[in-house]
């Protein structure tokens, strides 16, 4: 089956094709076709193609919305000079996966769309207004644009985490507001947390059951998980993805008062401090620079840039004490996992994530955690250290296409 995946956020829009079936499913041979990124979608979009391995093309194009920006790749698609392997024409195509982002309790697997399932996501953009409307505008245009008859799949970022126990998804607040409004914490990245526990299983020859790790996804979001028996019991985003570990511009935990006393300070709308904290705080808003982690670093290195340095010591702190508050949580982890932009590709990151663990036996190989770079899977941690320590390359599209091809066909989702 050739399976394209949508990812649509508020102004952007990725995409992949994937071919994949039960079979390639089980010899892991799954083939991308396709890829490409739409961004600035509503202005002068940025665009940028890519079939197989070949070059990007990269171009600009009046786009006003999501499905004027479908149709753009469609017309990509089909054009007899594209040549993606396999697709003549649309019907080519077999189904469409769909990453949405908040399933808040009622959808806690991957699962086919139909008229039930657009009502339920309707009904879920209250819990995440900043994101599943746009995945719900990628599910129209793809019904518009590709026909009522195309399978289309919807894959939730929050159902990893949906076995989460009562204990770590409950807020100390007064119960009858979960009752009464579902407030709770629902977790975020979870395809990737999916994935990376999937690809650690695999390296590490371990079964589902055996599965007791900490996966950490350190992207421009970041979150942290513990997975216990292959399931997520604990992770650090909550209700929305502002929870926990401090990102390129979300503030992570902080305090609730801060949004009362700055409202009464600044003399501004409720609206106006959570934009500060989803847009203008974490790395950009500490450093004052940006929110790239990269560039960060370049900062701290050449300028000694003392707020960049901040920055990225405060960045670090945090996911330290998540991890420790993990491995309290199990009572052990049998390896900590890296994956994101930034798990997969600064080792200073990680060896400065991981500095001073020495009580908990947990060191890093500063040969190995050199060597991993983008795309490939490594053990990083020594010889001698208590806990592995691996970087895995996530891949939240696979998993995408490959429910996609689970729930069309009815076949089993292993965790
Ligand atoms: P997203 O969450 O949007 O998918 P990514 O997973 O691509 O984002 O992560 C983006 C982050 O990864 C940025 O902060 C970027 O600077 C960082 N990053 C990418 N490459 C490197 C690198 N070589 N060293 C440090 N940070 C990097």
């Amino acid at each position: 089956m050739n399976v394209f995946v949508l990812n649509c956020g508020s102004s952007s829009l990725k995409f992949q094709i994937i071919e994949t079936d039960a079979d390639r499913i089980a010899t892991d041979s799954d083939k991308q076709l396709a890829k490409g990124l739409i961004e600035r979608i509503g202005s002068e979009a940025i665009v940028t193609f890519q079939v197989d391995d070949r070059p990007s093309l990269k171009h600009a194009a009046p786009l006003r919305d999501h499905k004027a920006a479908l149709a753009h790749v469609i017309e990509w698609v089909l054009n007899p000079e594209t040549k993606i392997p396999g697709i003549a024409g649309l019907d080519d195509i077999h189904a469409i996966g769909h990453r949405v982002v908040h399933g808040a309790e009622r959808f806690t697997g991957s699962l086919l769309i139909d008229k039930d399932v657009l009502n339920g996501l309707q009904e879920c953009v209250d819990l995440a207004p900043l994101h599943n409307p746009a995945n719900l505008k990628g599910i129209y245009a793809a019904t518009d644009l590709f026909g009522p008859k195309m399978p289309q799949v919807a894959v939730f970022d929050t159902a990893f985490h949906s076995t989460m126990p009562e204990t770590a998804y409950l807020y100390g607040i007064p119960y009858q507001l979960y009752r009464r409004f579902k407030i709770r914490k629902y977790g975020f990245h979870g395809t990737s947390h999916r994935f990376i526990a999937f690809r650690y299983r695999k390296l590490a020859n371990k079964t589902r059951e055996e599965t007791n790790i900490i996966t950490v996804h350190l992207g421009n979001g970041c979150s942290a998980c513990a997975i216990k028996e292959g399931r997520s019991v604990d992770t650090s985003m909550g209700m929305t993805p502002l929870e926990g570990l401090m990102m390129g511009t979300r503030s992570g935990d902080v305090d609730p008062t801060v949004i009362e006393f700055l409202m009464h300070k600044e003399g501004t709308s409720v609206e106006e401090v959570f934009s500060t904290l989803n847009k203008r705080s974490g790395l950009l808003g500490v450093s004052g620079l940006t929110n790239d982690m990269r560039d960060l670093q370049s900062e701290a290195e050449e300028h000694q840039d003392r707020r960049a340095i901040l920055a990225i010591d405060m960045f670090c702190y945090r996911v330290k004490k998540y991890i420790g508050s993990y491995i309290a949580a199990m009572n052990g982890t049998d390896a900590i996992c890296f994956a994101g932009g930034i798990g997969e590709n600064s080792p200073q990151i990680r060896q400065d994530i991981l500095s001073d663990l020495d009580w908990l036996g947990i060191s890093v190989d500063g040969k190995r955690n050199a060597e991993a770079i983008r795309g490939k899977e490594m053990l990083i941690s020594s010889d001698k250290s208590r806990v592995p320590v691996y970087v895995i390359p996530t891949n939240e599209e696979l998993i995408l296409a490959r429910d996609t091809v689970r729930a069309v066909k009815s076949l089993p989702f292993p965790c």
